[in-house]
């Protein structure tokens, strides 16, 4: 008698959003990318990605999000399958995308879930890569990527993908607004040098008075070190991101980011309740399409369950 061989569960990852509380762009490098200094911040936003062996490579694409997302071997988390592929015993697999992340809405929606296909597939096929190894192999497919995996509050420097963790104390509490359609971070960028010109850039460095705010706890002192190079580009780009600004400031936020490379503004209040208020306004005001709120910081790219059949 022949036995079947055991095909192992479907494996579903929960990864977070990201928010830049400081996003510094220095000067191009010869290889296109940025020297970046920025403070990553992971938020619960989610994506939940299942992966589950199949005879072929898929991908499909579910929720109210999901407009935008390709389909086919340009899905970021079928590329970071097929890496991980290229280099361990890794077979087929299907990958399903419950979209909660806005799709190019400067949250790393596209990065969150090359992260959590990486998790998915090391805990899939019992690979055992420590963080360190899929955090290295995320820096191959996108500068975001090994920060969606370590999650928490980071800083990034090179083209962002070089981590340090950051003394963070307390839970922050956001409330975003999404944009109409995305923007492309390749055309905000190039949008930032157009605006720079011939100015001198310095190499960026984190700014310690922000270090010292997310020591402290305090949302108050947390606000006003807010800070992103993009927000001027992406202003010029999408200049209804200069109202959705002002708009919330003046319902109550303490602090208000384009974040990344937009359209999604962040915004940070005092409390949960303070969180509420201010959707609420925004919401009735009509000066933005959908809002979502949200706590940071909170953990990466997460196994949430194994089914067993
Ligand atoms: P970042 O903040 O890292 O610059 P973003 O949040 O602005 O990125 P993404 O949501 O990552 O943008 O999407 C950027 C583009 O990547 C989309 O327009 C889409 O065409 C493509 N893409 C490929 N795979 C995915 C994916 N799994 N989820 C979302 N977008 C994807």
């Amino acid at each position: 008698m022949t036995t079947a061989p055991i095909v192992p569960a479907p494996v579903t990852v929960r990864v977070p959003a990201k928010v830049n509380l400081e996003l510094l762009v220095g000067p191009r490098r010869d290889d296109g990318y940025h020297h970046l200094a920025t403070v990553f911040h992971a938020v619960s936003l989610y994506d939940d990605v299942t992966v589950s062996v199949a005879d072929e490579w898929g991908v499909s694409v579910s929720g109210p999000l999901a407009a935008g997302v390709p389909l086919d071997g340009k899905n970021i988390a079928i590329r970071a399958a097929r890496l991980l592929a290229s280099r361990y015993d890794v077979d087929p697999v299907q990958v399903d995308i419950r979209k909660g992340i806005p799709v190019a809405g400067g949250m790393a929606g596209g990065s969150a879930d090359a992260a959590a296909t990486l998790v998915g597939l090391d805990h899939l096929f019992d690979l055992g890569l420590g963080r360190e190894e899929l955090e290295e192999v995320g820096a191959e497919l996108g500068s975001d990527v090994p920060f969606l995996v370590a999650g928490g509050t980071a800083v990034g420097s090179g083209r962002g993908e070089l981590l340090a963790p950051v003394l963070a104390r307390g839970t922050y509490h956001w409330v975003f607004a999404l944009g109409e359609g995305g923007l492309s971070t390749p055309a905000v960028y190039a949008e930032c040098d157009r605006l720079r010109g011939d100015e001198d850039v310095p190499e960026p460095v984190a700014n310690p008075a922000l270090m010292a705010a997310l020591r402290s706890g305090d949302p108050h002192e947390l606000a006003p070190q807010l800070a992103n190079d993009l927000q001027d580009a992406a202003i010029s780009l999408r200049p209804a991101l200069g109202d959705v600004l002002a708009s919330g400031m003046e319902f109550g936020a303490l602090g208000g980011i384009v974040s990344g490379s937009g359209p999604t503004v962040a915004f940070l209040v005092e409390d949960n309740e303070a969180g509420i208020d201010l959707a609420v306004a925004l919401t009735a005001s009509g000066a933005v399409r959908d809002v979502r709120r949200a706590s940071g910081p909170v953990h990466g790219a997460h196994v949430l369950q194994r089914r067993v059949d």
